[in-house]
């Protein structure tokens, strides 16, 4: 069986799968699987992937020999899973490798805006050793609004409380064993909005969280709050998001992820014939540079999973994933 290594760079260690033997012949492709370069692996049986990775209808219709996508990742909201189980194709993901690896990132990001260390550093690069002007804030007291209780968002709840913040929980699917706990608090998500002085995103991206912090959701926030998003970037609407900074209603943002983000990452590619973007992909992707700009927003380029013991870990399970599909017992399945 052929695989078809896509994103050869991210995540994924060719030396490793290499070593997956058998019957198992692995190409690796530094470009993430797209329409411009499936034609050329229309004999792939296997495709491993990243989040950068269209796995959309139309593209998967040209690998008509495709049995398996080895996701590298936990987020699979790029798979179209229908035409997947129509075809029959099954998709494995990577379910917890990096659960505190995430929530780290949260976190990196947070005390980073706290504490103004991005304006500070770039002072002392330029040889400024002034007192820096800007002053920062305080985590403990605040009340951290976790939305989504899974892996991550639980690992953000012991952050935060080791910082000795209140939370504040919300979760369409409330975890039994938090809420029985004191110091966690399961709220409506309303209620989230209004109380919490930090709000940190950790919900998949689905149809019922596309845009679930819109225009009416920043004004609910309280007046100096903090958004904190490594979840997905379709939940935020990102033009209300700067207009909900400019105005100086949130004090701050850190974002991991933004919406169509291999937009962002190769322009180019779009402005290729029958590729032209949609108009609400260039808003989004307008607003997207408009807040990587501004001072008060801080804009990692989906780095949040980007640790040696998360990678190592995805690169195991995912090896794992695809031996275990090769001898016809297939894990991880997702959809
Ligand atoms: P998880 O499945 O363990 O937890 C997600 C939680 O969200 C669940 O408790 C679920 O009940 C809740 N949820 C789902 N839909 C909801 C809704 N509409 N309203 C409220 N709650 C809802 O997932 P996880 O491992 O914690 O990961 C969360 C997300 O983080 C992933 O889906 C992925 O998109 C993202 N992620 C990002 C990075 C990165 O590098 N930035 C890395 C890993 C994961």
């Amino acid at each position: 069986m052929k695989i078809v290594l896509f994103s050869a760079g991210e995540a994924a260690d060719e030396a490793a799968f290499s070593a997956l033997g058998g019957d198992l012949a692995v190409l690796s492709v530094t470009a993430p699987l797209d329409a411009g370069n499936v034609d050329a692996h229309e004999d792939a049986d296997i495709v491993s992937g990243f989040a950068g990775c269209d796995f959309s209808a139309a593209t998967l219709s040209r690998l008509p020999r495709l049995r398996f996508i080895a996701v590298r990742a936990t987020g699979f909201d790029n798979v179209d899973l229908a035409y997947c189980r129509a075809r029959g194709i099954l998709v494995s993901n990577v379910p917890a490798y990096g659960d505190s690896t995430v929530a780290e990132h949260a976190f990196g990001l947070l005390l980073a805006l706290s504490r103004r260390t991005v304006p500070c550093a770039e002072a002392t690069r330029r040889g400024d050793f002034t007192f820096c002007p800007d002053r920062g804030f305080e985590l403990r007291g605040k009340a951290f609004g976790v939305v989504g209780t899974g892996h991550i968002g639980r690992r953000a709840i012991e952050m935060a409380s080791g910082f000795g913040m209140t939370v504040l929980a919300y979760d369409a699917m409330p975890s039994p064993d938090l809420q029985g706990r004191p110091d966690i608090r399961y709220v409506t998500f309303n209620a989230l909005l209004a109380e919490a002085d930090i709000i940190s995103l950790h919900v998949p991206a689905t149809p019922q969280t596309d845009g679930m912090i819109g225009a009416a959701e920043l004004a609910r926030m309280k007046r100096g709050a903090v958004l904190i998003n490594t979840a997905r970037g379709q939940v935020v609407d990102h033009a209300a998001l700067v207009g909900a900074l400019e105005c100086g209603h949130l004090a701050a943002a850190g974002l991991d992820v933004l919406p169509d983000e291999t937009l962002l990452r190769h322009p180019d590619k779009f402005f290729a014939p029958d590729q032209a973007p949609s108009a609400a992909q260039l808003r989004a992707a307008l607003a997207a540079r408009a807040l990587a700009s501004m001072p008060n927003v801080i804009v990692t380029p989906h780095n949040a999973y980007n640790t040696q013991e998360a990678f190592r870990r995805i690169v195991e399970t995912t090896i794992a994933n695809i031996r275990a599909f090769a001898e016809g017992n297939p894990i991880n399945l997702v959809g």
